[in-house]
């Protein structure tokens, strides 16, 4: 919040990424490498996702806690970890905050849950969606489908009598239904211990009944103590600037980073605007279903795409920084920052085991 204050004043522009834990104790030592490359460009801060369905509350060295610790306490970098809150008691939300405090992390992304993506690569057996509660209980059974690396995909919800929109959403009695619970949970226990973000929906979100109502709910993560909102991606400038004014006029004030996604293959796209129910403009169609087998022009053409869109927010001087959905990949976010003029290489900056041994450096 500080760092975030202090650059907006200042009138400089910043980005950060967002990175997934990934699956394997290789691909853990990948990331923490990855995030001293990427950290050398100079994030404001880099971000980890949550997956409720793996590992986030085990001590496993890829569990998504653990990685952002990595983040923050070796190489130095100012972490966010997200956190959802569905299917999870109190004290098991709280567990976690403990948890994160006592590993050094000072920012959480209070989230409801749902389906996520996790999209390292450009195979869809890299979509996980958290199951409805009723499935959760009966995963790896009828209503679930086993994916590849022990994950589950909900097959049935719109069976679920207790379901009747078909979303796959249950509120629960007494527990946390929203991520504004998450939210005002950690205000109440915490106090201003944690910077707090929460999630935007420029187009709203899918499960919204309009709108004004997801407006009007995001509006209530902010009003319980939110800090900052990051939203979710977008193709084009118009959505974020119409969003930015109808939160404005309905008085959420607080500072909204808009999510810029470098499409980086066709596969991995699909299942990403399927997964959260995104539609992707026909201009965008129409230039990459006819290159959709040609790996190389499909990652040119994000970059291209991704880079076009960052000028046009940044010319607006409405966006306080960018930040890029990076899927885990160096490349496309890389040359768009460097084409931005955004990629400041320190050269000074010290080592990870330098930082690590001198915690007031990071600064
Ligand atoms: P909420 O803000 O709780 O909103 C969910 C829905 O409920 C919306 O339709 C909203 O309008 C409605 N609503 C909110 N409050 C109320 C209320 N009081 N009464 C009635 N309706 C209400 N998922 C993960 O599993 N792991 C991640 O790491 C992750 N990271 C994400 C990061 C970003 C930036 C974004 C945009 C999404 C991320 N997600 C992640 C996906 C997210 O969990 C889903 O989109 C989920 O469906 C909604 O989460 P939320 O926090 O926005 O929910």
């Amino acid at each position: 919040r500080e760092k975030m204050k202090r650059r907006m004043e200042s009138g400089d522009k910043w980005f950060s990424l967002e990175f997934f834990p990934p699956r394997t104790a290789e691909g853990a030592v990948n990331l923490i490498s990855r995030f001293d490359r990427m950290g050398a460009g100079g994030p404001l801060f880099i971000d980890v996702t949550w997956h409720p369905a793996g590992d986030p509350g085990s001590d496993k060295e890829t569990s998504s806690m653990v990685i952002a610790s990595t983040a923050v306490n070796y190489c130095g970098l100012e972490t966010i970890l997200h956190m959802t809150c569905c299917h999870q008691s109190r004290e098991e939300i709280t567990g976690h905050l403990h948890k994160a405090k006592r590993l050094g992390l000072k920012n959480i992304l209070a989230l409801r849950g749902g389906a996520t993506l996790e999209s390292g690569d450009t195979n869809p057996s890299v979509v996980k969606a958290l199951p409805p509660r009723r499935t959760v209980l009966g995963v790896g059974g009828e209503g679930t489908e086993r994916l590849p690396g022990g994950r589950v995909r909900p097959s049935t919800v719109t069976s679920n009598p207790a379901d009747p929109t078909g979303d796959g959403w249950e509120e629960e009695e007494g527990g946390f239904s929203y991520a504004v619970d998450l939210v005002k949970h950690i205000r109440s226990e915490f106090g201003d211990y944690f910077d707090v973000c929460v999630a935007g929906y420029p187009k709203g979100h899918p499960d919204a009944e309009s709108f004004e109502a997801d407006l009007k709910h995001l509006k209530e993560k902010v009003a319980a103590g939110a800090d900052f909102i990051i939203t979710q991606l977008f193709f084009e400038a118009d959505t974020f600037f119409r969003f930015v004014k109808a939160c404005s006029e309905i008085g959420i004030t607080c500072p909204i980073l808009p999510g810029i996604f470098p499409i980086q293959g066709y596969h991995s796209l699909r299942q990403l605007v399927k997964l959260s129910k995104l539609e992707v403009p026909q201009q965008i169609k129409d230039v990459i279903e006819p290159i959709k087998d040609n790996d190389a022009a499909i990652r040119n053409y994000g970059i291209e795409q991704a880079l076009s869109l960052c000028q046009e927010l940044l010319a607006s001087g409405s966006v306080p920084g960018l930040h890029f959905y990076t899927l885990n990949r160096e490349m496309a976010t890389t040359e768009v920052l460097k084409r931005l003029g955004m990629w400041i290489e320190d050269p000074r900056r010290p080592l990870p085991w330098a930082i690590s041994a001198h915690p007031k450096r990071r600064e």
